[in-house]
């Protein structure tokens, strides 16, 4: 998908000619210009030839049913994974790469170890939208929550993260509410305060992972630069600004950073703030490995003494590498 192009290609045709075209792509999501019936035919052909309405794309089903992983080829040849989370109660949520790799390298995240490749247009943002959109049309379904915690840190590539979901909040697109987005981030603060300063409704999530710089420093590089205090005020200041309640993921680690003092060191630090901790407990890779549930218990129950309230993510789709931080392009598609 080409939007930029399309909006030239169309530049001079009438006002109305833009809404048909948005009400056949993001709407009845036709991957087939000729589909556009209500189109003139000359208009159609130009547009066929211009733009293409194809999306490569593989899919892995997951034996749970409830998670599906597509892998994207971009026109370039690097590939994209993105997942969508069916689950019961009717949602549809899609998990959305912002960049093709990452330089964050954090220690638990398959994805870092690839490094960064290059930043997602804003289009090949929404490409993945589209393609899940045609997919969920066929079961006569629709995607309704959107999560940006794919491949990648939204914040280090914000302008195309922020026209994505403007693009897909548009009523005239695929008109998903803001508070049906997501955007999870390793702690860039001073993005952070750029996106509090949006005025958007959006949710925020952030990757604190650790209840210090010393422990958070050994998982995540990224802490050498933005000490938890400085996040901390930043997420404050998003709070203040949004009214809005944060998510703050925590990636429970073996031996880590899963102790009770780890618990009691987190609670103190985000006692007060209007936030609830979300609970992950590892996967396992060839570093850290999956805590007990003896520890995740313990955890749990002093988090929940200290009155901070939390949940524990459901894992979907592990037998395709699509649980977190389990994301990597692959290399035979
Ligand atoms: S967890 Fe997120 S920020 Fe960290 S390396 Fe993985 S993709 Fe990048």
């Amino acid at each position: 998908m080409n939007w930029t192009k399309l909006e030239e290609l169309i530049k001079n045709e009438p006002g109305f000619r833009i809404r048909q075209i948005e009400r056949a792509l993001f709407k009845n999501f036709y991957d087939n210009w000729n589909d556009l019936n209500d189109l003139p035919v000359k208009l159609r052909n130009l547009l066929a030839d211009e733009i293409d309405l194809s999306i490569n794309g593989q899919i892995f089903k997951s034996s749970d049913s409830g998670s599906i992983k597509a892998l994207i080829k971009l026109d370039d040849g690097l590939i994209i994974e993105t997942v969508l989370l069916m689950h019961k109660d009717g949602r549809n949520t899609i998990c959305l790469s912002s960049q093709v790799g990452c330089a964050l390298g954090c220690k638990f995240c398959k994805t870092g170890e690839i490094g960064f490749k290059r930043n997602l247009t804003f289009e090949e943002i929404l490409l993945q939208v589209l393609f899940f959109s045609r997919y969920l049309k066929k079961i006569n379904a629709r995607i309704t929550n959107v999560v940006f915690m794919g491949m990648g840190e939204p914040f280090f590539n914000y302008d195309n993260f922020l026209n994505s979901v403007k693009f897909l909040n548009d009523e005239n697109k695929f008109s998903i509410g803001q508070r049906k987005i997501s955007v999870s981030t390793s702690g860039i603060t001073e993005k952070i305060r750029t996106i509090a300063d949006e005025n958007m409704q959006i949710n925020l999530a952030v990757s604190i992972n650790a209840p210090n710089d010393e422990i958070r420093r050994k998982i995540m590089p990224v802490a050498d630069k933005y000490k938890l205090n400085e996040l901390i005020s930043s997420i404050k200041y998003y709070i203040d600004k949004t009214n809005r309640k944060v998510m703050i993921e925590y990636v429970l680690l073996r031996a880590v950073n899963d102790f009770p003092e780890h618990a009691e060191e987190l609670s103190k630090r985000i006692k007060g703030l209007l936030c609830f901790v979300n609970l992950i407990p590892f996967n396992g890779n060839d570093i850290y490995k999956r805590p007990s549930i003896k520890k995740i218990n313990e955890f749990k129950k002093i988090l929940s003494d200290n009155k901070i309230p939390f949940t524990q993510r459901y894992e979907f789709g592990h037998d395709i590498k699509a649980s977190c931080g389990q994301l990597i392009f692959s290399k035979s598609f």
